[in-house]
């Protein structure tokens, strides 16, 4: 039914037509009926339909928006639902006991269930005057007139296919900028002057790069074009969001596409400087497959439902940056562990004026970097110890990664790789086989006694 659905939706027009600058629709928006889309109520998480219906209950538009209706329609699992009215936050507080009102520069609403977190938008305007603000009791700063019409909240989406409206009230789909002829032919594009559009928000620059990356879309050429001019407007956003926005970018199961694309329009180096150093070095093979090789290992497990984990994730790119230091600073006289420790404290408060990575994860690639250096000591005390390090794991993957990138350590790769799967009497042998044989000496025989003395 998806497929047909966008196999049949305009059918006739020629790709290359669609590549035409668009800016402000300002026509009708168009309306799919119920029968001509493939959105059933079987597949809206019943908590947004009960958000749904109880704000249209109450005498408001409400409509599913964002990425759950553009998920929807290409036959993908939402990974949450957003809501959007012209109920005002107040008003959608009063409708809902579970509700707590956010945010500081645009209030929202969110609904709380056991399991999910609906959040409901008041349809947003356009940008204040400046001057316009107002201090709520709360201390948030809100503008008196960000609210606006269903219109004015597409124009402020920021890709077509992002734009596209599920009324409650008739089950159709109300799209004002050609997000369903974009969404069939897969592109993705900025609504408005993509220039403005960047400026406004840089972020919009990464969400570019994770929708293409996650459904495999093409950039539209106006759309791709400002980002090669662009990119150095990265520098205004706040490390907090950068991290947020990273983590999804790489977390979203399509890592490696990802990346490619952050080097393709030179944004990785407004994110990862010390890494993209590392990626500019005539010898730089063994750092690009280390990160291709991880990244490639994130999308797998993703695919896989595995877990994943974000301190792995930043230990992993920054590790050959943190090597690099680590040989000038023991060049430089020092002994290896206060070589390794300054080289961790130096590569985390660089890295933390690009991206601020949290405290939790820090350590977690602390420990997954010393660890780097302990596993090569295979003592039998110190083995033991390691296997029940709780990082042991992500340790000993980062050794297999780096051994598979090049790195000189696939004896000491197979090892651990046995070891973990030795029984005990299989572990102490291995270990044996690690101590220094011991030279026997050669027994001189006593000298004879000189009788005469
Ligand atoms: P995902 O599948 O990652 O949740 P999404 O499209 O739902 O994708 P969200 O970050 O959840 O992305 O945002 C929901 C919607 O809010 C978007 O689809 C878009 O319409 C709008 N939006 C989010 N961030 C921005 C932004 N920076 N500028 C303009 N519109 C935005
Ligand atoms: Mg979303």
């Amino acid at each position: 039914m998806i497929l047909k659905f966008l196999k049949n939706l305009l059918p006739k027009k020629p790709v290359t037509s669609k590549f035409k600058a668009k800016t402000k629709a300002k026509l009708a928006p168009k309306v799919m009926g119920r029968a001509e889309h493939p959105i059933t109520r079987q597949n809206i998480s019943a908590n947004a339909l009960k958000v749904l219906y109880r704000l249209k209950d109450a005498g408001f538009s409400a409509y599913l928006v964002g990425g759950s209706v553009r998920d929807l329609l290409l036959g993908l699992n939402p990974k949450d639902f957003d809501i959007a009215t012209n109920a005002k936050p107040e008003q959608v507080y009063k409708l809902f006991r579970n509700c707590r009102l956010i945010g500081r520069r645009f209030r929202l609403a969110h609904v709380y269930f056991h399991s999910e977190i609906i959040e409901v938008a008041t349809f947003r305007g356009h940008h204040a005057k400046l001057g316009n603000e107002v201090e709520t009791e709360e201390g948030l700063i809100i503008r008196d007139n960000v609210y606006g019409t269903i219109e004015e909240d597409a124009e402020r989406r920021d890709f077509t296919v992002n734009a596209l409206y599920y009324n409650i009230k008739d089950f159709s789909i109300v799209d004002f900028h050609d997000g369903l002829t974009d969404l069939k032919a897969g592109v993705l594009r900025i609504i408005g002057d993509p220039y403005q559009r960047y400026r406004e928000d840089p972020v919009r620059i990464l969400r570019v790069v994770r929708f293409a990356s996650k459904l495999g879309f093409t950039i539209h050429p106006a759309t791709e074009q400002p980002i090669f001019e662009s990119h150095a407007l990265l520098q205004n956003v706040s490390p907090a969001r950068l991290f947020d926005e990273i983590l999804k970018l790489f977390h979203a199961g399509k890592a490696l596409a990802a990346f490619k694309l952050l080097r393709k329009y030179g944004l990785f180096g407004y994110l990862f400087s010390q890494a993209e150093a590392c990626l500019d070095q005539p010898e730089a093979e063994m750092a690009h497959k280390l990160i291709e090789f991880l990244l490639e290992s994130t999308d797998k497990r993703i695919a896989e439902g595995k877990s994943i984990s974000g301190g792995f994730l930043f230990a992993v790119i920054l590790w050959p940056a943190l090597q690099a230091l680590m040989q000038d600073l023991q060049q430089e006289g020092l002994a290896l562990f206060p070589a390794l420790h300054e080289a961790i404290n130096k590569v985390l408060r660089r890295q933390g004026q690009q991206i601020s990575i949290p405290k939790r994860f820090q350590i977690d690639m602390q420990e997954i970097w010393q660890l780097q250096y302990r596993l090569a000591q295979r003592t039998p005390r110190r083995v033991f110890t390691m296997l029940n390090h709780p990082k042991f794991r992500a340790g000993y993957d980062l050794l297999i990664l780096r051994a598979k990138a090049g790195e000189e350590l696939q004896t000491l790769a197979d090892w651990w790789t046995e070891f973990q799967s030795a029984d005990k009497p299989g572990q102490h042998k291995l270990l044996k086989e690690l101590a220094p044989k011991r030279k026997r000496r050669k027994k001189t025989p006593p000298k004879p006694k000189n009788v005469s003395e």
